[in-house]
């Protein structure tokens, strides 16, 4: 899809003149110095001759067509947008961390070590797990990871039958899609009125077979499961594994903990709930938690702390301990997404207990206030106290004007705000899921609020200009279907003839 043109810019291969570039350094001098004469190009490279300033403001401006928290609200339900704090990457870009290779012997990496060490150790408490991995880089891949860990577990038991995961309707789509990843059956759990999964559905649907039940408590509606309990007991007791996708965390901390509610594993999106950057599939950072029972068959390597219980001092050292039998093996490179590591502990230690307890009130008080204010003019189809998030839904305002969540949408990116997420949970018509996170101020929320109550009262005097929105976007509407079947990704010089 090509730039409006009102707002195209010049790519960077298309703009320059021949000596234009500022020579600060002559970087080809040293490298010709120590290169093999064969491994040298011949020719010059065809870069655009651009002077500094020239780059700079091309860079800067590209930086801005794409939407990002650093330049406004984010309200993208199920993805926890929060501020990302610079000191938690000035942290992971202290030269002993980032320039430390993964194969440095374990005595002169006693420092990264530590590091994780006290990460797993601040998961497992915040959490109520035995034990963490910090292995797997995304959620996805920590679902993946623990269904594994749950296989090997039964398979270890001798317990051969279990070939089902059961799965609720409110669940992210990464939930049945790891479970069919690793070979499982999986059983969708309808919800009950409420928006809450129904202990009699789960007794109805429970058996012999069941691998796993696979739940997200506050569910993706932002409603607590407060029959959950009632639920681990039913799976337990046929003797399945209760599994938390706690990828959106952010209304536990210090509250409550998926330990103490019953369930066996869990994981963490670090790049939702500890603020580490995330988007555009970037690498995340996915640590899986197991209670006693299962930590056994953790990924490998595990890191070991040796010397004393209590706090760590200088008699204590650090080791990767490889030598775990029952273990699952690795799910990726390497033994964790290290500068993740880092950034989320520089989270937990800038907040401390309090803290961390602070940012999840403060995420649900902002979710509610949201939700209250906007259920003036949306419906709201679960309107009660919610957690992180919530749902409304522009059912009744399509009924009658036409306008579907999709316009919504766009009308607010055109307000310069990224939208909720939309049509999930697939449960809710029309819906657009709603996360403010803690980070953002009152001002922010209410600006928000009025200009979506402005779109939907335009929806209704005019809703032709919503379905033409986005109009001041670097891209207008497009056509989704043909953007995913056909996306145009290759970029055509207009003008030169450099590849
Ligand atoms: C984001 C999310 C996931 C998947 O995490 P990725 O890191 O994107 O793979 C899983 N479950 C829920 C509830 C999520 O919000």
């Amino acid at each position: 899809m090509p730039l409006p043109s009102s707002t195209a810019t010049p790519l960077l291969f298309e703009q320059g003149q021949p000596g234009r570039a500022t020579p600060y350094v002559a970087a080809t001098a040293s490298a010709r110095s120590f290169l093999p004469r064969e491994m040298m190009r011949g020719d010059d490279l065809e870069l655009p001759d651009l002077s500094e300033l020239e780059m700079v403001r091309h860079f800067t401006r590209l930086s801005q067509k794409n939407f990002g928290i650093d330049l406004g609200f984010y309200p993208l339900g199920s993805c926890t947008m929060k501020h990302n704090p610079k000191v938690n990457d000035a942290a992971a870009a202290l030269p002993g961390f980032r320039d430390l290779h993964p194969f440095t012997p374990d005595h002169l990496a006693q420092g990264a070590l530590q590091v994780m060490w006290e990460l797993e150790r601040a998961l497992s408490s915040l959490f109520g797990m035995a034990a963490f991995s910090l292995n797997p880089s995304a959620g996805a891949q920590a679902e993946f990871t623990a269904l594994l860990i749950a296989k090997a577990y039964f398979k270890n038991r001798g317990d051969a039958g279990r070939t089902t995961v059961i799965v609720p309707d409110t669940a992210h789509g990464t939930n049945p899609a790891s479970a069919a990843m690793v070979g499982y059956k999986v059983v969708s759990l309808k919800s009950k009125e409420n928006g809450r999964v129904d202990p009699e559905e789960m007794r109805k649907a429970v058996g012999s077979d069941t691998a796993v039940c696979m739940m997200t408590n506050p569910n993706t509606l932002g409603l607590f499961e407060d029959e959950i309990a009632t639920i681990a007991k039913i799976v337990h007791d046929v003797g399945g594994l209760m599994y938390y996708d706690g990828a959106n965390a952010n209304a536990l901390m210090g509250i409550t903990r998926p330990g103490d509610m019953g369930f066996d594993l869990m994981h963490l999106n670090t790049h939702k709930t500890f603020t580490i950057p995330h988007g555009g599939g970037g690498a995340g950072h996915g640590p899986v938690g197991v209670a006693a029972h299962l930590v056994d068959f953790l990924p490998s390597p595990m890191v070991v702390r040796d010397g004393p219980e209590g706090r760590t001092t200088d008699a204590h050292t650090f080791h990767l301990d490889f030598d775990r039998p029952r273990s699952i093996g690795s799910v990726r490179s390497f033994w964790s997404n290290f500068a993740h590591a880092v950034r989320a502990l520089a989270y937990i230690y800038a907040n401390g207990a309090d803290g961390l307890r602070k940012v999840s009130q403060l995420a649900i008080l902002n979710a509610n206030y949201l939700r209250v204010k906007i259920a003036e003019f949306l419906t709201v189809p679960y309107n009660e106290i919610c957690r992180h998030e919530f749902v409304a839904s522009a059912q009744d305002l399509k009924r009658e004007t036409g306008v579907r969540a999709l316009d919504l949408a766009k009308g607010l990116l055109d307000s310069g705000y990224m939208a909720p997420t939309i049509y999930f949970p697939l449960i809710v018509p029309e819906c657009l899921m709603v996360e403010p996170t803690e980070t953002e101020t009152k001002e922010t929320l209410d600006a928000f609020v009025e200009t979506l109550r402005s779109l939907v009262v335009s929806a209704k005097s005019e809703p032709e200009t919503l379905f033409n929105a986005p109009q001041h976007t670097p891209v207008g509407r497009i056509d989704e279907t043909r953007a995913a079947r056909h996306p145009d990704l290759r970029w055509i010089p207009a003008q030169t003839g450099a590849r």
